[in-house]
């Protein structure tokens, strides 16, 4: 292997002096303790070397010595309710299961192509976890000359082996080696109408993502970037769920890291840990390793995609990785571009966006990668460069707002600074969802969808909202006409009712998208019933004083998943009172 002898040395980045030859992007080893680094930059007769782990003890004349093989992680069945570091080494002191359970599933003479499953495996043991597929890696394919029968084996053991096209023999095992920087090839991109469902009614109605979407959730600090990217690990409808904690501190992943192994995934019953994948690169860890811990975490959810799964990654936060590139530039000695970071920070981030989508792999089946990431702009001001390019990449954005959250509003999703640009190719999804409704609750909206509808008449209304408090401000509530009063009202009873979703309650901090509907539908009838009282003459502050008000502003609360039936008693509720509203209006009229 190649070697080169240490010149200069800055924290993370080490110049080094060689007549061998590397390659860029190579993986390498440093110094006697052998600790792993990476070469970034070539001039003749130096490399640039940044490296993953703490340096002190390091010195000009210690020698770097080349992998041959650009920096990479082992993808195989060990990664499934796992804890790692930044380059995929296991933190998990109870340490993971390093036997599994192999069965083939492929016969000698086959012929097995790039991408296909030859086997599968799990964990073995007394707590077997899930069956995962075993892939021929990409750019490896063949004829079967043998496999191995069932039984137990170690990850790395050779379980199978191919001649491939040039007839040269290739080995497989259940896990194999791929370079993080590359994304995982795929057979097509395909284009995705089918939403990732978050459970947060301010994300799913309002602003969601696609399977296959990005993502990113711009927020101040303390506004519930974290909280809110948990809640989705816990609850989202993925099937894998990398969570990348990236520069923050450690006790912000305590609630990942505590809590998941006890918890159970709504859905499947099965231990929430075993669809879950946590890498771990708090702000004590080296930062080069913060580099290339979002390409680590790509890398993975790309592996599981691959093997036909829904794959969501939450990384909090990119911005943290985004100072990390920021700090091993200034090291190097490259001119900064805005805000100090490397110029070439905008082509980084769209090189990670770029991996997300919803495919058909190799293999044939359809997979997807959802990417979720966290901004943290410094002083909440959006205009900063992180969150400007990462804005002109993702595809919805989720707001936080500081005074929200100062509010305790939560999630403090701003409606009117968020978007999603795809909401439009979900619009039939929720359709369907809408149409399968418990009979007899009312169909709030006569367009050709319902949730299109709704939702632009909220948004349209939560807009006037905030146009009728300046005005309010300025002239007083009082001298607004009744329609605005009562426009300022139903907005308020939108918030408390649909928007507000605690993720600490047990009853709320899910709700899945019949629950979603059947509320977008109540609350839509309520604001039509308020507005037909209102033209014959009941006053606005009449209608805030129904009783039926409160406990439609805390239906969240009180009506459980799985108990869609009591909507339609709260309406039936609602229009009886508005019956004798309006009776004991014409009564004093007359
Ligand atoms: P950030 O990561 O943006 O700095 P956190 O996610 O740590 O902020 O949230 C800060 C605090 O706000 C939490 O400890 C919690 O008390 C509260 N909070 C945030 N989001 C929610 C939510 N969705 N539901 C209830 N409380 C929340
Ligand atoms: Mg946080």
């Amino acid at each position: 292997m190649s070697r080169a002898t240490i010149t200069w040395l800055a924290g993370p980045v080490a110049r080094a002096r060689t007549r061998e030859p590397f390659r860029l992007r190579e993986a390498v080893r440093v110094g006697t303790r052998e600790l792993p680094g990476e070469v970034v930059r070539m001039d003749t007769g130096e490399i640039v070397v940044q490296i993953f782990e703490d340096t002190t003890g390091l010195r000009p004349g210690d020698a770097i010595e080349g992998t041959g093989q650009p920096l990479g992680i082992r993808l195989g069945p060990a990664l499934l309710g796992g804890i790692f570091d930044g380059l995929m080494r296991s933190l998990d002191t109870a340490g993971g299961a390093c036997a599994f359970e192999f069965v083939p599933e492929a016969r000698a003479g086959e012929a097995l192509a790039a991408g296909s499953a030859f086997g599968q495996a799990r964990a073995a043991g007394a707590a077997p976890g899930r069956a995962q597929s075993c892939l021929v890696p990409p750019g490896a394919g063949g004829e079967v000359t043998w496999i191995a029968a069932p039984g137990e084996y170690a990850d790395d053991a050779i379980v199978a082996k191919l001649r491939g096209a040039d007839g040269r023999p290739i080995e497989l095992a259940m896990s194999h080696f791929w370079p993080v920087r590359t994304p995982r090839p795929v057979a097509e991109r395909l284009a995705s109408d089918e939403p990732l469902v978050t459970g947060q009614r301010l994300l799913d109605s309002f602003f969601p993502v696609a399977l296959g979407g990005k993502a990113a959730i711009p927020g101040g600090f303390g506004t519930g970037k974290t909280v809110l990217l948990e809640a989705l690990a816990k609850a989202c409808n993925a099937d894998v769920i990398v969570y990348l904690g990236c520069g923050e501190r450690g006790n912000e992943m305590a609630g990942v890291l505590d809590e998941f192994p006890r918890l159970e995934d709504p859905r499947t019953g099965r231990p929430l840990r075993e669809r879950t994948v946590v890498i771990a690169n708090t702000s004590n860890m080296p930062v080069a390793a913060r580099e290339a811990s979002i390409y680590t975490a790509v890398t993975v959810a790309e592996y599981f995609r691959d093997q036909g799964l829904a794959v969501a990654l939450m990384a909090d936060s990119t911005s943290r990785w985004a100072e990390a590139l920021r700090e091993v530039s200034g090291r190097l000695g490259e001119l900064p571009g805005e805000g100090a970071y490397p110029t070439y920070l905008s082509s980084r981030i769209a090189d990670f966006y770029e991996r997300a989508a919803k495919v058909r792999t190799l293999g044939g089946a359809v997979g997807s990668v959802t990417l979720l990431g966290s901004v943290s702009p410094p002083s909440g001001d959006f205009s900063e460069p992180v969150t400007s390019h990462t804005r002109r990449y993702v595809r919805s954005f989720w707001a936080l707002d500081t005074r929200r959250a100062q509010a305790r509003f939560y999630p403090a999703v701003d409606p009117l600074q968020s978007y999603a640009e795809e909401a439009d190719a979900m619009a039939a999804w929720w359709q369907r969802v809408y149409s399968e409704l418990p009979a007899g609750a009312r169909r709030a909206a006569s367009g050709a969808n319902e949730w299109l509808e709704l939702r632009r008449r909220f948004l349209t209304l939560l807009e006037d909202q905030a146009r009728l408090e300046r005005m309010a401000r300025i002239i007083g509530k009082d001298a607004l006409p009744a329609s605005q009063r009562l426009a300022l009202f139903c907005a308020d009873l939108l918030n408390d009712a649909v928007l507000r979703q605690s993720a600490f309650s047990p009853v709320d901090r899910y709700a899945g998208p019949k629950r979603q509907a059947a509320m977008m539908r109540l609350v839509a009838h309520f604001i039509e019933q308020a507005e037909a009282a209102l033209a014959r003459g009941v006053a606005p502050e009449r209608i805030a004083a129904m009783a039926v008000v409160r406990p439609i502003a805390r239906m969240g609360e009180e009506v459980a998943e799985g108990e869609l039936e009591r909507f339609a008693a709260l309406e039936a509720r609602m229009e009886s009172e508005f019956a004798a509203l309006e009776a004991g209006e014409a009564a004093r009229a007359a």
